[in-house]
């Protein structure tokens, strides 16, 4: 490599191609992320000194994440980070990689909770299936009165939400329990939430590379995609206070089935949310 390819938008322009050539969605932007990352420093700043040159040791560091990248490793798992609801989360390998579309369900809890946030009481809110702890996380730096029980079955995740509490100083607010669902779980909740897994598992094989690189117990959503949304319903009643809410992230085509499974099971429907691109993402019941 000669010494303009040294310079930071040289190295980005050429692994943005590289990265290009191995089918990533975004490769510029994945060249950008991992070049910050590598020099520890904003994507502005990246900006700011294209004609900056790097040391040999930067150059090389950056040449081993691009080549990972370019087998498909998520961007997150190379760089152990990602933003979530504003928040800056530590994510790993065996831990799902948060999703700005659950950001929806987080506002929605939020706002069913509104109204009973500052009085004396907290509020308290059952996440199953908290992965990096994602959801419990932005619902309690939401506000001091919220308590989340935070559930995840697989021990990497509990320990990377645990992890992700105490960076951000909400440790107090959570209580983590390993546990399948509802297994070791006990109290009553204003709310459960969840982002369970909803893929159907013959889909998991065809998935792009990146989801094949997260863990299938995030994923898998049984045969049809729905069994964690009737293992929920067919518990969560007995764990809700009245009035309680169930809030639930779907996948697009799974709306009316969830609906179904929740009104046969008593529950009343209040909603369907798409999310930005339109399509269905959370669905809302009451328990009355
Ligand atoms: N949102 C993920 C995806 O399809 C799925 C997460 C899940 O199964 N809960 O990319």
């Amino acid at each position: 490599m000669n010494k303009l390819q040294h310079s930071v938008g040289e190295l980005i322009r050429l692994s943005a191609q590289y990265l290009s050539e191995k089918g990533c969605d975004s490769p510029r932007l994945d060249a950008e992320v991992l070049l910050a990352h590598v020099l520890g420093v904003s994507r502005v700043e990246l900006y700011l000194n294209l004609d900056k040159p790097l040391n040999n040791q930067e150059v090389d560091d950056y040449r081993i994440l691009i080549g990972r990248r370019g087998q498909r490793i998520p961007v997150a798992y190379l760089t152990g980070r990602k933003e979530f609801y504003s928040l800056p989360l530590t994510v790993q390998p065996g831990v799902l990689i948060p999703r700005p579309e659950t950001e929806l369900l987080v506002e929605k809890v939020i706002e069913l909770t509104a109204d009973f946030l500052g009085q004396k009481d907290p509020v308290s809110i059952l996440d199953l299936g908290t992965g990096s702890g994602a959801i419990a996380l932005a619902l309690a730096c939401e506000s001091s009165s919220i308590r989340v029980t935070a559930v995840d079955i697989s021990p990497t995740a509990l320990q990377t939400a645990e992890h992700n509490a105490e960076q951000l100083g909400v440790g107090d607010q959570i209580r983590f329990v390993q546990s399948d669902l509802f297994e070791n779980v006990d109290g009553t909740y204003a709310v459960i939430c969840s982002n369970p897994p909803y893929i159907p598992s013959q889909e998991l094989l065809n998935l792009q590379p990146e989801l094949s690189a997260e863990p299938a117990v995030a994923l898998d959503g049984g045969e049809d995609g729905l069994i964690f949304y009737g293992r929920i319903m067919d518990q969560a009643a007995s764990f809700l206070k009245q009035p309680g809410f169930v809030v639930l992230e779907i996948g697009w085509d799974q709306g009316d089935a969830v609906r179904e499974i929740g009104e046969t099971r008593g529950f009343q429907w209040l909603e369907t949310i798409p999310d930005y691109a339109g399509l269905d993402r959370v669905v809302v019941f009451q328990w009355n």
